[in-house]
């Protein structure tokens, strides 16, 4: 079993290449993002709770979000590995992974951390704002997801460089040249 992380900014692309990776290497998804959406949209407990956080930008609390986490990991079928897109996200999220991990004999064997300028994930974000229907794709959510970003998210790329796992990939040009990129670290 394969278990991947595919880190970056809002904007990156992580959603994009992650259905790439699936597509190719057969891996099972979990996206903390859209499993928060999915909670909001049938307004479950946790949804109720989250929503408070996402629509402003910040950060679902680490306690909340590894419990959902786990939970979810628990219901995932894989066969062949395991992608992780929007998680972790902080460093005690990362600490958290490595643990769960553990339990199934595992480890997080690559990361995979998308690199693309500031100005062009505010213009992507803006872009995919008119169609996406999202709360938070609007230029004040977007400047506070970006911020939130550089304090508490870029730290957990320490962590997987200590790991030795962490993979930087170039981030900008077209899906396939970039995705060409992973496949190159992959395999
Ligand atoms: P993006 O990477 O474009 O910001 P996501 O769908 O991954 O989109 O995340 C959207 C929002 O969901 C985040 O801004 C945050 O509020 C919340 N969220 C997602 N994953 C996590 C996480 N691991 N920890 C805390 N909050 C999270």
């Amino acid at each position: 079993m394969k278990y991947i992380v595919i880190f970056g900014p809002p904007g990156s692309g992580k959603g994009t290449q992650s259905d790439k990776i699936i597509e190719k290497y057969g891996y099972a998804h979990i996206s903390t993002g859209d499993v928060i959406r999915a909670e909001i949209l049938t307004n479950t407990e946790f949804g109720q709770k989250a929503g408070e956080y996402i629509k402003e930008g910040n950060l679902v609390p680490d306690e909340l979000i590894i419990e959902m986490l786990a939970h979810t990991l628990e219901n995932t079928e894989a066969k062949n590995g395991v992608i992780f897109d929007g998680f972790p996200r902080t460093t005690p999220q990362a600490i958290a992974l490595k643990k769960m991990l553990q339990d199934h004999g595992g480890d997080v064997d690559t990361m995979l951390s998308l690199e693309v300028p500031k100005e062009q994930l505010v213009e992507r974000l803006v872009e995919r704002g008119k169609s996406s229907g999202r709360l938070d794709d609007n230029l004040k959510v977007i400047e506070a997801r970006i911020l939130v970003y550089e304090n508490e998210t870029a730290p957990v790329m320490d962590f997987y460089k200590k790991e030795g796992t962490f993979n930087a990939i170039d981030g900008v040009g077209s899906i396939d040249d970039i995705f060409g990129r992973i496949v190159d670290v992959l395999g």
